[in-house]
């Protein structure tokens, strides 16, 4: 994707002899939350992907970031779409992330467990929180693309987070660590 204003691009030195098993390995040894992202194509269709790579960056402006592939048939949806919704997932909804995971059903036309804010934007039924995010800023890294988004209307639901652990949906039992 060529840049543009608000879309940058940082080229990084590749780091020859660390094997990508081994890395996703270690990779696999953090966990992390579950989202759905979820946006409207130039054409006003619903693209949409199960997502872990979100995370927090700045309360003040109020800024969160996540990563697409940079070979995603959807890059340019989601990096144009001015505006997206990502959904936190609850324990309840690993059938929702498989789902959004999945290259052919993720395409499925529109999924009831979708709505629509009032703005057109997507987001997911009976998450444990929702984000309405306008888009900020893309910046090329690697292989992925990372989306720089400002945080603009959001909601909370009671309930426990979809967590994923050396590639397995786990759920997080509440249990202190240390007592
Ligand atoms: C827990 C979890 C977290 C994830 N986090 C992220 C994340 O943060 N960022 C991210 O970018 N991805 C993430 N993914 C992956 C993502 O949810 C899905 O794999 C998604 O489908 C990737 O989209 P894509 O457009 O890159 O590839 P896709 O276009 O969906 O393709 C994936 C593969 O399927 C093949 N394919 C595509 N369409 C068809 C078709 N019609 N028929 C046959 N084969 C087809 C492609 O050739 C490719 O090999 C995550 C997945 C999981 C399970």
């Amino acid at each position: 994707m060529a840049a543009g204003p608000g879309r940058e691009s940082a080229p990084l030195a590749s780091a020859p002899g660390l094997e990508a098993t081994a890395l996703r390995h270690v990779f696999g040894q953090y966990p992390t939350g579950v989202a759905i992202a979820a946006a409207r194509d130039a054409q006003g269709q619903v693209v949409a992907m199960t997502i872990n790579s979100f995370s927090t960056l700045s309360l003040d402006p109020p800024l969160v970031a996540w990563s697409i592939g940079a070979r995603s048939a959807d890059l340019a949806a989601f990096c144009d779409a001015g505006r997206l919704g990502i959904s936190l997932l609850s324990s309840a909804q690993e059938p929702q992330a498989r789902r959004f995971a999945d290259p052919l059903l993720r395409r499925a036309p529109a999924s009831a467990a979708l709505l629509d804010l009032d703005n057109g934007t997507p987001r997911l039924r009976d998450a444990v929180g929702w984000l309405c995010c306008r888009v900020e800023r893309s910046l090329a890294v690697g292989d992925h693309v990372m989306l720089i988004c400002q945080v603009e209307r959001f909601a909370v639901q009671p309930g426990e987070a979809l967590a994923y652990h050396r590639s397995r949906y786990t759920r997080i039992d509440g249990q202190r660590a240390w007592t």
